[in-house]
């Protein structure tokens, strides 16, 4: 038996079989889980071929979380399709490049912006657009909400605003848990380690963090290895975490929790 099986889950942010979603696709599909998932803009056709290496191939709806018609309309078809959603992983982050690697000062507010709502006001936006399927799924027995942050507890050198909106997208998982808690729908965090993704080349200072983790890791870390995030993307999806809610899990190899 399978610790998703029966359960229905959108699953963003899957563009190449190295994305962190596409391991949690993979391990939601072993464990049982039915699953769609979402591709926005010039990533969509990358994402269906992408979608192609998954078994069976899932269907992929377009989702750009900063247009409200492409919400809407995937609302819909999952309400037609499903009728309740069971799961949904935001794993969606972006910001300019000048937003990172160039100290504070030199993003202006128009840049900001951008990583700010494609970053972390996107959960929002995007556990809005299912919220009726989610509510339908809290009520007979609970839903999950997962998104993907990297620790926001502190100032990491060169992360600059992307470091301010995983800040917000902390604290807005957790004004969502309070909100949709009494609806049976359960929102939490995974604050995974350096992984090498497609977003991560793009973060200049991308080797400094697996510096870092190479040498404070207590349990070692692999910047290969997405499925130790996406195993815990499904633990809290599943049926064994039920009263966890507005919690940052770390995946980390223990970085969080050591000074040096
Ligand atoms: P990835 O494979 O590049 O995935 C990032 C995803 O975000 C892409 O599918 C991208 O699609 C999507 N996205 C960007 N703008 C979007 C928009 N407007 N609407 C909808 N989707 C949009 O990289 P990843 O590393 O797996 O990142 C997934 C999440 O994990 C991010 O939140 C990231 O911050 C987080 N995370 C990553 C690491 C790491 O080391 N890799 C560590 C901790 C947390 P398009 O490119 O098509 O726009």
């Amino acid at each position: 038996m399978g610790m998703l099986d029966g359960k229905r889950i959108l699953i963003t942010g899957v563009l190449t079989d190295a994305s962190l979603a596409f391991a949690v696709a993979r391990r939601a599909q072993a464990e049982g889980a039915e699953i769609v998932l979402s591709g926005a803009g010039r990533g969509l056709s990358l994402t269906r071929r992408t979608a192609r290496k998954l078994d069976p191939a899932p269907d992929v709806l377009e989702i750009d979380v900063t247009s409200d018609d492409q919400l809407a309309a995937a609302g819909s078809v999952l309400g037609e399709r499903w009728g309740r959603l069971d799961g949904l992983l935001h794993a969606i982050g972006f910001a300019p490049p000048v937003c990172l690697g160039q100290g504070m000062f030199a993003a202006g507010w128009d840049d900001v912006t951008v990583a700010l709502q494609v970053s972390a006001y996107s959960l929002k936006a995007l556990v809005g657009a299912f919220r009726p399927l989610l509510e339908e799924a809290g009520a007979g027995g609970g839903a999950s909400v997962v998104g993907l942050d990297f620790d926001a507890t502190v100032a990491w050198p060169l992360y600059d605003w992307m470091g301010v909106a995983k800040a917000a997208l902390e604290s807005l998982a957790r004004y969502l848990a309070r909100d949709l808690g009494p609806r049976g729908v359960r929102v939490n965090l995974v604050a995974a380690g350096p992984v090498r993704t497609m977003a991560a080349k793009s973060i200049p200072g991308f080797p400094e963090f697996e510096e870092t983790w190479r040498q404070r890791a207590p349990l070692g870390w692999n910047v290969h290895d997405a499925d130790v995030v996406a195993r815990a993307c499904i633990a809290l999806m599943s049926d064994w975490l039920p009263m966890t809610t507005g919690e940052v899990l770390h995946v980390d190899g223990g970085v969080h929790a050591v000074g040096s």
